[in-house]
């Protein structure tokens, strides 16, 4: 691979090293909330903080950001470190935020006896009220002056249920007037009745994420905490935080942000994908049209291509949109590498080779795929009846159509050399069958001179005898708009595509009959397809993944 210099992250890491921080002291995470599935966006983070541990040879966490019991889920736990290890990523330790409640408990009674933080016992109106503006100091909570004692205490009824949700909250005593609205005095932990998913009923208070990552990071002794750039306001509390409790003997994180990505012609949002799923505008998680990490694999992405993928868009330090045919590039540059070619119709009309004997048939050989040597060859089936696409012949042709007429010839891919000659049609002047007559001295490979007549066509085909029948699902872009989250003021789901999936009949070669769930074809002069999980004993059903070339309408 090219070498590329170096990204604003690496450029940091460079200056931490080159300023004496030791290279074995490297470490990242990737934070998940397991709230919901991971989507492309995710995938760019993953790829980077993975990046930077396979450059650096340093140990990657993943950790769970599980603080907010009421949307996690393990289900969401499960799914997320299947993403990762598919993506072809090895984390150093599974690690959760609430592994540490315990210690940011303690920690929190710490900063209560230092006066760093107090008991506010106002509603959630009359502390936002209370927060000013960016221009005018907040005012001080009637109770920000609570004794050691009292705060204690409560915080410990806190602790122990004592109290309602919305009651109480712990908040750190920093500043009303800082010009940063996250100092001021900032909520800690928030009384919360709910079932978590790791620690079940134990915690009736559960920390901020404010509060929880920085102090995960430090337990962790995190050097890189990358975040996404709406933290950027937050690296100021972040850096607050562990001001309090940093213990100079070991690594301190450091919070850095880069650009989020965005996709067009989609939405990555975990809360905005969860929506699509409950409303029922997908089948779930894994529809092949959403553009979450089990989606895309659904649809037949193969993490090479994902992976590809991120490095190519890397790392900015300003949010855009980068548009979906980028991805898709890199989807069908990987497959023109690895999936077998095979042939497939799927607008089938019927082509009849009138001096083909009846009754005969002949097992032709088949390259599995020109850009890889080693893949091998397989045989098809040729026999008098086949189909062959509907677009690909034409009763009247003028002298650039180059695929199958009338009086003209053209190469069945892998066979003959084939003249068309005639045509039948039904009452309403449809064709129901085309005839033509074969050069039975032209099939392919076999050296004759016939066989390497120079033919400016070659159409695919399948034998109707052998062919295997296949539910066929194609895609089109879930949403109409390229940045259907782009308006606030308008709902994203008024965007959706009504025509984002077509299902179809396919006729495949036979020797498709037994692919399995999860492997990539290219049907060739048609796309890339791989087999769907739906697939069972009765039914094979295929995924268009991407088409041959970028054809989507400008
Ligand atoms: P969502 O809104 O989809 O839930 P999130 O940022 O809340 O996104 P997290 O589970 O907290 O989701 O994300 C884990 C990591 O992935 C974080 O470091 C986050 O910044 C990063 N991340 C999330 N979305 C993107 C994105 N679109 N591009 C790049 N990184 C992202
Ligand atoms: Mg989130
Ligand atoms: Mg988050």
């Amino acid at each position: 691979t090219e070498e590329r210099s170096l990204n604003f992250i690496e450029q940091i890491i460079e200056e931490d090293l080159a300023a004496g921080f030791g290279a074995d002291k490297l470490r990242f995470r990737f934070p998940p909330e397991p709230n919901g599935y991971l989507h492309v966006g995710h995938a760019s983070s993953i790829c980077l903080n993975f990046g930077l541990g396979l450059k650096y040879n340093a140990p990657v966490n993943l950790r769970f950001d599980d603080t907010n019991p009421a949307k996690e889920e393990q289900e969401y736990v499960d799914a997320i470190k299947k993403d990762v290890e598919w993506l072809g990523f090895t984390w150093d330790k599974e690690l959760y935020a609430s592994d540490y409640f315990q210690e940011l408990y303690q920690w929190a009674v710490e900063f209560i006896k230092k006066g760093k933080a107090y008991v506010d016992s106002q509603s959630s109106e009359d502390m936002a009220k209370q927060k000013g503006t960016p221009n005018t100091p907040g005012t001080h909570s009637p109770y920000r002056d609570r004794s050691v004692d009292e705060n204690l205490a409560l915080f410990e009824g806190m602790k122990n249920g004592d109290f309602e949700e919305g009651t109480h909250v712990l908040r750190a005593k920093i500043d009303m007037a800082s010009s940063n609205m996250l100092m001021r005095d900032p909520i800690m932990y928030r009384i919360l009745h709910k079932h978590h998913h790791r620690t079940g009923e134990k915690w009736k208070i559960y920390p901020m994420y404010d509060w929880a990552h920085g102090e995960s990071d430090y337990l962790e002794a995190v050097s890189h905490s990358l975040c996404t750039l709406e933290f950027l306001m937050h690296r100021e509390l972040y850096d607050w935080f562990l001001d309090q409790i940093y213990d100079n003997t070991k690594t301190r994180p450091k919070q850095r942000e880069f650009a989020r990505r965005n996709l067009s012609h989609t939405v990555v949002s975990k809360r905005k994908l969860l929506q699509l799923v409950q409303e029922k505008y997908v089948t779930g998680w894994d529809d092949p049209r959403m553009s979450t990490i089990s989606g895309m694999r659904r649809r037949g992405y193969t993490p090479n291509s994902i992976r590809n993928f991120a490095d190519t868009i890397g790392i900015a330090k300003r949010t855009n949109l980068v548009d979906v045919s980028v991805l898709e590039f890199c989807v069908r540059e990987d497959l023109n590498k690895t999936a077998s070619r095979v042939m497939a119709v799927l607008d089938p009309v019927k082509l009849v080779i009138t001096n083909y004997p009846e009754g005969q048939e002949e097992w032709l050989e088949a390259e599995n795929n020109p850009e890889d040597e080693s893949a091998g060859f397989r045989e098809v089936p040729f026999s008098r009846e086949l189909y062959i696409e509907r677009e690909d012949f034409m009763e009247n042709a003028n002298s650039k159509y180059f695929r199958l007429t009338l009086g003209k010839e053209v190469r069945l891919k892998n066979a003959y050399i084939i003249k068309g000659e005639s045509v039948v049609k039904d009452a309403d002047g449809n064709i129901t069958e085309i005839h033509a007559t074969y050069d039975t001295d032209s099939r392919s490979g076999s050296g004759s001179e016939a066989s390497l007549r120079k033919i400016k066509g070659t159409i695919h085909w399948v034998s109707i005898q052998h062919a295997v029948k296949a539910e066929v699902r194609l895609y089109d872009r879930l949403f109409t708009h390229e940045n259907p989250d782009g308006d606030k003021e308008v709902d994203f789901k008024t965007y959706i595509n009504p025509d984002s999936l077509q299902v179809i009949t396919g006729y495949l070669e036979p020797s498709l009959k037994s692919a399995e769930a999860g492997e990539r074809y290219q049907f060739q002069r048609l796309g890339y397809f791989c087999v769907d999980t739906d697939t069972n004993a009765e039914q094979l059903v295929f995924n268009k993944t991407v088409g041959l070339r970028d054809t989507w309408a400008k």
